[in-house]
């Protein structure tokens, strides 16, 4: 037995779960990997956390800090070290009733944020999943159904609790430990444990959503009105595209515009919408009014030995005739991987670049690849997929961390421009020297 797990024994309140135990194999596993870690750890309370920390520390283990498990990359999870799991941290709490001010634990998921949020009419723009974690998902962005009007969903975060690699409990904002703030806001998990999120929240009504679908054949032109359409569209409009999706038949897979008119008014929903209907022949067409909650999707694990490789980058506006061509020249191959392009600009362009890490603030477009399958499917896919990239790369730039399989130095680079990765290797060297937080796409403290 490590010798350090007699005092976390005596400090700790939650569970432990170690190889053998009734819940191990469930604890062990995230969407993306399996995992074979020698303790799950479950915090009740920030004083479980701090002595789960000081354990991972002095026990010289690998460390795994679990929000809601969605990391493409498997971050939470390892083999042979320490997972600390979130999951029991999920309060939601109005904390201001006038100011919208709302304490969310740091292992809640969206699902339950939007849940807990509904009676209120309250929402906060997160992602389009409802099993995604708060933790992850905040850390380094969050694009989702509001984005346009309220910007990423750190965007609405205003303060945080934070255990540091030293076991301490440190507050962030742009009043208090104000560096720290900033570089949780896009740094992801480099700099500690996020106990609890304090967000505005935003008074929401049901909501349109649903997608419009368009001939595989209509891809091109498509493509391009509906980045044209979207520059204009008004910001309670946001919306993505979907294509060469193999289980809705690949090449021949329809272009599915999703969408999410934020507001009720049926008049100015098809106002904003119309013009999509009008993009090419629609094949289909699902856009119904519901509670913003009933918006996102379940989510959840995919069988095991199912992989993704998820790859994403930033468009400007002069780049994206480039990439259409690129991506309905793509989606005509049987390997092409499903391919998805979301608008963002709006309200996340009107914050400045330099107030929070998060560093592709005018990009027009977020465009990502998914491959799905079990590992050989993955291989097999992955000529195509390199190719791909490749012609995409000189109209590109960077990469959205919450979307990005890889995690190699050159992909750390591609989410942090060198100024903003100096700035967060600042920071990293104050609040965790010795780098106990490194799963999760790394900024080094040297
Ligand atoms: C089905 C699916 C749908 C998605 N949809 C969207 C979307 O619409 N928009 C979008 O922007 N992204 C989306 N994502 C991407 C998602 O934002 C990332 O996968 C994100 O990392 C998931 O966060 P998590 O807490 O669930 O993951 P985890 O794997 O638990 O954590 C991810 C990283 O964050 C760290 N972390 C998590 N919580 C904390 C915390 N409280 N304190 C410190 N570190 C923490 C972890 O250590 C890890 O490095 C989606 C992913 C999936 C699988």
């Amino acid at each position: 037995m490590n010798p350090a797990f007699g005092t976390l024994r005596r400090d700790f309140g939650g569970d432990i779960i170690e190889p053998g135990g009734a819940e191990y194999e469930s604890a062990s596993r995230t969407v993306s990997a399996l995992g074979s870690p020698a303790y799950v750890l479950r915090p009740k309370s920030v004083r479980d956390v701090q002595a789960s920390v000081r354990f991972a520390a002095s026990a010289g283990l690998l460390l795994s800090v679990r929000g809601g498990g969605h990391a493409f990359a498997g971050f939470g999870t390892n083999d042979g070290g320490v997972v600390i799991d979130l999951s029991n941290l999920a309060n939601v709490e109005i904390i201001d009733k006038e100011r919208h001010l709302v304490r969310i634990g740091g292992g809640a998921t969206w699902g339950e944020v939007a849940a807990a949020l509904a009676p209120h009419a309250l929402a906060i723009s997160s992602g389009d999943t409802k099993s995604v974690g708060v933790g992850g998902l905040t850390l380094t962005g969050g694009i989702g159904w509001k984005v346009r009007k309220y910007g990423l969903a750190l965007d609405s975060e205003v303060a945080a609790e934070v255990v540091t690699a030293n076991a301490e409990v440190v507050h962030a904002s742009t009043q208090q430990n104000s560096e720290l703030f900033w570089a949780i806001r896009g740094g992801g998990g480099n700099f500690g444990i996020v106990t609890a999120f304090e967000f505005v929240a935003h008074p929401t009504t049901d909501v349109f959503h649903g997608k419009v679908a368009f001939p595989a054949s209509q891809a091109a032109t498509v493509l391009q009105s509906w980045a044209d359409y979207m520059r204009t569209a008004p910001e309670e409009l946001t919306s993505v595209a979907v294509f060469a999706n193999p289980l809705a038949g690949g090449p021949d897979a329809p272009v599915e515009i999703h969408v999410v008119f934020d507001g009720d008014d049926l008049g100015l929903a098809d106002q904003a919408i119309d013009p999509i209907r009008r993009l090419g022949t629609v094949t289909g067409d699902d856009i119904a009014l519901k509670p913003y909650a009933d918006a996102l999707e379940d989510g959840g694990p995919p069988p095991p030995g199912i992989q993704f490789v998820a790859r994403s980058a930033f468009v400007a506006a002069e780049s994206v005739p480039d990439i259409v061509h690129i991506l309905a020249q793509a989606r005509t191959s049987q390997r092409s991987p499903v391919i998805a392009v979301r608008s963002v600009g709006g309200a996340v362009s009107r914050v400045p670049d330099e107030a929070t890490a998060y560093a592709y603030r005018q990009a027009e477009l977020m465009l990502l690849t998914f491959t799905v399958g079990p590992e050989p499917a993955i291989e097999a896919a992955r000529p195509a997929l390199e190719t791909i990239w490749e012609k995409l790369a000189p109209h590109v730039s960077g990469a959205y961390a919450n979307f990005l399989t890889p995690a190699t130095e050159e992909d750390v680079a591609a989410i942090y421009p060198a100024q903003t990765y100096k700035r967060l290797a600042a920071v990293k060297r104050r609040y965790d020297p010795g780098n106990l937080f490194a799963r999760n796409h790394n900024v080094r403290p040297r």
